[in-house]
């Protein structure tokens, strides 16, 4: 993956909360464990996990990476081809340029959606989370909140070979959940949330579609303030390594490592089959109306 040199980098769209110590919340106790490792490959939307009785926390004190710093830090696609931080905030850009002029062609508007980076813990509508529940989307308040540590973990615990574009898909999933939050398909989860043909599993799958639908118009997206794409390649390496982290967080696969065997039973984002067979059909169709994974 590579993006334009030139282009000039929003960062109004990533609020950096990096270094804030503390989301305010005492979470009692360390007891992670199997459980904690399942939530942490979840790339999940589900606020229970959370604590339901977590309030969001006080702005916290302290000394934090301000936004003006991530802003000088990244003004252009070189400091994106140069930098993880500045890349995701790329991604961000690129992403919501596809989703913004998707929805303009189908006569809807969108709302874009803030990016949070933020280290150990965050507090969000949805309640304070730690970074063991993985990179999530908030309903509650519209964002998508990444630890960049994550990436590691992908790597180190779930297996995932990673690489730069296997980062982007996880952005690009996230951003699907944003996506079905605007059109309003989050309400047909309801209580139906584990099971391998359970609504949770469909909405996860076709945000995988829609991070592939993202992926087929990368490099043809013309960003609004210069007008040419901000990503100028994908390579074939690029795709496989986006199908290898879909892979490393299937559920099947995530309970293999965790318990040696798979319980169809328990998953809330589908196989490591299904999320490659859902992504491709995002990447090969570049259509979002082709994700029906509701059937
Ligand atoms: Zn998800």
């Amino acid at each position: 993956m590579q993006f334009d040199d030139e282009a000039e980098l929003d960062a109004s769209q990533v609020q950096d909360r990096r270094g804030i110590p503390g989301g305010g919340l005492a979470v009692g106790g360390g007891a992670i464990g199997i459980l904690g490792l399942v939530v942490a490959l979840l790339f999940g939307i589900d606020p229970g996990l959370f604590g339901a009785a977590d309030q969001p926390a006080a702005p916290p004190v302290g000394k934090a990476t301000s936004p003006a710093q991530l802003s000088a830090a990244c003004k252009t696609g070189a400091d994106a081809n140069k930098r993880q931080d500045c890349r995701i905030l790329a991604v961000v850009n690129s992403v919501q340029a596809y989703w913004q002029a998707d929805f303009a062609a189908r006569g809807r508007s969108y709302r874009p959606a803030d990016t949070v980076l933020f280290t150990d813990r965050v507090a969000t509508a949805c309640g304070t989370a730690t970074s063991a529940v993985g990179p999530f989307y908030c309903p509650g308040d519209g964002k998508a909140y990444f630890d960049l540590g994550f990436f590691d973990d992908m790597t180190r615990q779930l297996g995932a070979k990673g690489g730069p574009f296997a980062e982007a898909y996880v952005v690009a999933h996230e951003y699907g959940h944003h996506v079905q939050d605007l059109l309003g398909t989050m309400g047909k989860v309801g209580n139906d949330r584990q099971g391998a043909d359970s609504a949770s599993v469909k909405l996860e799958l076709q945000a995988d579609c829609y991070a592939g639908v993202w992926t087929h118009h990368a490099t043809t997206t013309p960003q609004p303030s210069t007008g040419r794409p901000l990503i100028t390649s994908l390579t074939d390496q690029d795709i496989a390594l986006a199908l290898d982290a879909a892979e490393s967080v299937g559920d099947d696969r995530i309970q293999q490592r965790a318990t040696g065997r798979s319980n169809p039973e328990t998953w809330t984002h589908g196989s490591s089959a299904q999320r490659k067979q859902w992504f491709t059909t995002g990447y090969r169709t570049g259509d979002p109306a082709k994700c029906n994974t509701f059937g």
